[in-house]
């Protein structure tokens, strides 16, 4: 997959992902199209790859086609004025591709526990044009324990959580709207994407989507030792 989908720019990035069909809607296509990975990468020269690069701090900005999946899975409630909680922001990167989903007026927070990684990415959200969203607080980057999420802007009609939690925080659970989804990675040593559903009437259903591997969602002083 990653080989086959790594370009020399960020258009020839995206045609290889969708040669390889990992796109399902244009919207989600566009979207990432309109993402410059250059802007969130700490090497430019590995910016069109398609495999996850360090952004420092024990953290990775993930691979374009697992950004590609979460948004494709969430698309149902991204629609237009939707508000958006991205756990584990890291880079900027997909609170940047879900700002294009939800605007102009929706609302994408993006919560990460290194303030470090956080500023940095406010400075990558700008280089992307994005400085006029954070400033209109359509797109909010917060310092923080994104397992307890961010409920002054709560509900949310999507989750994304781009660390893998042992188990599944019910603050997350809580902060999602109804009907609302959430895509989170799961699990120590094995990990899998589970895609956690609330309907209109609140009840709250659980799907495992595919194995994956990602950084743990844990604790400031346990991510920054290792
Ligand atoms: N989607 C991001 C992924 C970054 S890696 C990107 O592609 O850039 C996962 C991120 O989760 C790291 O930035 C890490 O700092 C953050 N993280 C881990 N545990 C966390 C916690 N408890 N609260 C908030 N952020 C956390």
């Amino acid at each position: 997959m990653a080989w086959r989908c790594t370009g020399k720019t960020n258009a020839q990035l995206i045609s290889n992902l969708r040669n390889n069909g990992i796109f399902h809607s244009d919207r989600v296509m566009t979207a990432m199209g309109a993402v410059d990975r250059a802007n969130y990468v700490l090497h430019a020269a590995e910016a069109y790859e398609d495999s996850p690069q360090t952004i420092g701090h024990n953290a990775t900005i993930s691979a374009p086609h697992m950004h590609a999946y979460a948004a494709e899975h969430l698309l149902p409630y991204l629609h237009p004025g939707a508000k958006v909680l991205d756990v584990g922001s890291g880079s900027g990167y997909l609170v940047a591709v879900l700002n294009h989903l939800v605007s102009p007026e929706g609302k994408v927070v993006g919560v990460d526990h290194i303030k470090e990684l956080v500023d940095a990415s406010k400075l990558n959200l700008q280089k992307d044009g994005l400085g006029k969203a954070m400033d209109d607080g359509n797109v909010v980057m917060i310092t923080g324990d994104g397992r307890k999420g961010w409920a002054e802007a709560a509900p949310y009609d999507a989750i994304h959580v781009g660390a893998a939690a042992p188990t599944v925080p019910q603050a997350l659970i809580d902060q999602l709207a109804s009907p609302g989804r959430m895509f989170i990675p799961v699990g120590v040593g094995m990990q899998y994407i589970e895609q956690i559903d609330k309907d209109a009437q609140g009840n709250v259903s659980r799907k495992r989507v595919m194995g994956v591997r990602y950084v743990p969602l844990t604790d400031r002083e346990a991510q920054i030792q290792n």
